[in-house]
This record gives C-alpha cells, sequence and structure tokens, in this order.
C-alpha cells in the first residue's frame, strides 16, 4: 500500500528526474558561463531546457528564468510590481503566502484583495468591474488552490487583464504537471514549481514578457539576462524538465477522463460517514484533491492517527504549518473552528485505486474511534 496522500505539498522524485540528474551532473557540471568548451556544452544544455519549459508552456524561450523554485518566482514578480508605479495590485484572497506575503509586505495602500466565493472561486465579475473604473500594475490569480484543489479562472481573468492592458500573473505551482500546461504562456506571469511534480526540490521557474524594462529578481551576475543572478542549477533544471514532460502525458489524460478514483473515494466515505463534509462543492478541481471537513476531533488528530496507521496527509497548506487558521477557508466564509477540522488529501500519479479504497477504509474506522 502507497499511504501518501500529501501530494500537494511535495510529490516524490520521478524516476526520469532521477536518471536526468544524474546524467546532467555528471557530464555537465561545468559553469554555463564557463568561455571553454565545458562551458559551451553546459550553457547549450541550459538553453535546450528553456527551449523544452517554452514548449511545455506555449511560450519563447526567452521568456524563461529558472529560479529555486515557486516563492522566489511569486516574489519576484510582487517585487517588480511594487517597484514599479502607484496603480493598485490586485490580489486575490486565495493566493498561496509566496505572494499574498511580499504582496501585504511590499505594496501597503496599493494592494486590492480580489474576493473569492463561497465555492472557492474568484469571484470574476468582481475583476471585470473593478477594471472597468482602475488600471492596476498587475492582477495575480493561481491556476488551482493548493488547499481546496479548486480551479480558478485564470484563462478568463487573463483575458480580460489582456483586454484592458494589465498585466496578469498566474501561479500555476498546483497546475503545472496535473493539468496541461499549455496556454498559460499567454499570462504575462507565470509561476511554476518543480517539485510538486516529481522534479527536485528548489527548482522552478518564471514566465515573464520578454524584454520586461527593468526587471531584475537577484542582482549580482549577468546569468538569465541579468534578470536573476546567481549561478544556474542546470542538474537540477533538467531533472525538472524530464519530470515535466514523463507526467504531461498523464495530465492530458487527466484533463480527458478525470477523477474517478478520488471521487470513487469521496462517495464511498460520504456514504459510510455521512457527516464528513467535502469541500468545495459545485467547481471544478484538481482530480487529485479532496478537502475534508472531519465530523469530529481536530484534524490534528486524524492526521496524526492516520500517520500511525502508515498515510501521511495534511491539515492544508503545508506551507502554513503552525500558522494558524486557514485563510483560504477563511475568505470562502469558513468560520475558523469549521476550519479546524480540514484535512487535505491529495495524491498523485504512483496511487493507485487501492490506496484511495484503504483511505476510505481507515478514515471511516476513525470516525467511529474519535469520539
Ligand atoms: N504557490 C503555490 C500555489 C503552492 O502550492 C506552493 C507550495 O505549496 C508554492 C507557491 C511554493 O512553492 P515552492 O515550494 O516551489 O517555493
Amino acid at each position: 500500500m502507497n499511504g501518501y496522500f500529501d501530494w500537494n505539498a511535495t510529490a516524490p522524485l520521478h524516476p526520469a528526474a532521477r536518471e536526468a540528474w544524474l546524467e546532467v551532473s555528471a557530464r555537465f557540471w561545468y559553469n554555463p558561463s564557463g568561455l571553454y568548451r565545458e562551458g559551451a556544452e553546459a550553457r547549450e544544455r541550459l538553453e535546450e531546457c528553456r527551449e523544452r519549459a517554452a514548449e511545455l508552456l506555449g511560450c519563447e524561450p526567452g521568456e524563461i528564468v529558472f529560479t529555486s523554485g515557486a516563492t522566489e518566482a511569486d516574489n519576484a514578480v510582487l517585487h517588480w510590481a511594487a517597484g514599479h508605479g502607484a496603480a493598485p495590485v490586485v490580489v486575490s484572497a486565495i493566493e498561496h503566502p509566496a505572494v499574498s506575503e511580499p504582496a501585504a509586505a511590499w505594496l501597503g495602500g496599493r494592494l486590492r484583495s480580489w474576493p473569492c466565493r463561497a465555492d472557492g472561486r474568484a469571484e470574476l465579475g468582481w475583476l471585470a468591474d473593478f477594471l472597468e473604473w482602475e488600471r492596476p500594475a498587475l492582477v495575480s490569480l493561481m491556476a488551482a488552490n493548493n488547499e481546496t484543489g479548486a480551479l480558478q479562472p485564470w484563462r478568463e481573468a487573463a483575458e480580460l487583464c489582456a483586454r484592458h492592458g494589465v498585466r496578469f500573473h498566474c501561479d500555476a505551482a498546483q497546475w503545472c504537471g496535473r493539468l496541461p500546461s499549455e496556454g498559460l504562456g499567454s499570462c504575462d506571469f507565470v509561476t511554476v514549481s518543480g517539485h510538486k511534480f516529481g522534479g527536485p526540490k528548489g527548482v522552478g521557474l518564471l514566465k515573464l514578457p520578454a524584454g520586461l524594462n527593468g526587471f531584475r529578481s537577484f542582482r549580482g551576475g549577468q546569468q538569465e539576462e541579468r534578470r536573476r543572478a546567481g549561478t544556474e542549477n542546470l542538474p537540477g533544471v533538467a531533472a525538472m524538465l524530464a519530470a515535466w514532460e514523463a507526467v504531461e502525458v498523464l495530465a492530458s489524460d487527466a484533463a480527458a477522463a478525470p477523477a474517478e478514483a478520488r471521487d470513487a473515494f469521496e462517495a464511498r466515505l460520504t456514504s459510510a460517514v455521512p457527516d464528513m463534509e467535502i469541500l468545495p462543492r459545485g467547481v471544478p478541481r484538481l482530480w487529485n484533491t479532496s478537502l475534508l471537513l472531519v465530523p469530529r476531533g481536530a484534524n490534528v488528530k486524524w492526521v496524526a492517527r492516520l500517520s500511525r496507521s502508515g498515510f501521511q496527509v495534511s491539515t492544508g497548506s503545508a506551507c502554513s504549518r503552525g500558522g494558524g487558521a486557514s485563510e483560504v477557508l477563511a475568505a470562502m466564509g469558513i468560520p475558523a473552528e469549521r476550519a479546524g477540522a480540514a484535512l487535505r488529501i491529495s495524491s498523485g500519479w504512483s496511487t493507485v485505486a487501492s490506496d484511495w479504497e484503504a483511505l476510505a477504509a481507515r478514515l471511516t474506522a476513525l470516525a467511529d474511534e474519535i469520539g
């Protein structure tokens, strides 16, 4: 049995990523800025990875900057927006702290919070009204929420922003590797995290408009066309690309034939434990995510009991560990005491139907044990 159900926190290293990492770190360990032949070969390999990333997203290679992950990429976008003009910046109320914290820290009175509906989706009508009256420097909306799995109207938001000449940022950390990435390239800024789909931890990318005036993430060397200084993590980048390409095939299948195992799990669980609640209802969700509100006891108690029987699940966002009530659930209008019952279950490419069945059985038994 594979009891790992915390894929929205991180994924195991994909075999294709391990192979690419070993090959590239053995053969292309030279500095891609080196002026000798081996340096040029490393650079060539890096640029080939950039082309493959651009192909996956549907954009130009020159629009890709490799980073240490989604947190760095999100921070870089908000830092750029904070340093450009005095116009408001719109950030959805359900963003990951990698977006919401830099926004709160750097934007002050320029920050506008874009409300979300009770079903966990950002309210598109609110943005349409806002753009009639104001011209923000940036609008930021994630592609899929890390806690609820709710898919966000990022395509519609990107189109609205393009119509009004407004820059749009999409944090696609939970989308890429789960659903087809193509089309994301039409957003001005896109954030990707390698370890969410089987790449190594500490690798990701930012897609940004080519030639964007004054964009500097880190300052220092000339790497990444001066947009992100620091010696490039070529083995990590190559491994991320290998994993991404391997899972992109599954992502296309998942888009066509969604969520059977997860849906069967939810049906089985709610018929055995009728007071187990599942959120959100009636909206498209990631095929791998199920957010439960347990009927009795604090969620941490359930996490601990499940851990003792070989299942790893989360109370919500791994990154908000110890950080109090979920801001996402609060934005959906769920009171803090109910949010304390949230259990996030998330699967991935090595999860099979019998793993879901075993988890449903264990949760059903726990509902009796936890009085
Ligand atoms: N954005 C979202 C939506 C996430 O779910 C996460 C990780 O949980 C991040 C950003 C941060 O990603 P990384 O670990 O690559 O910095």
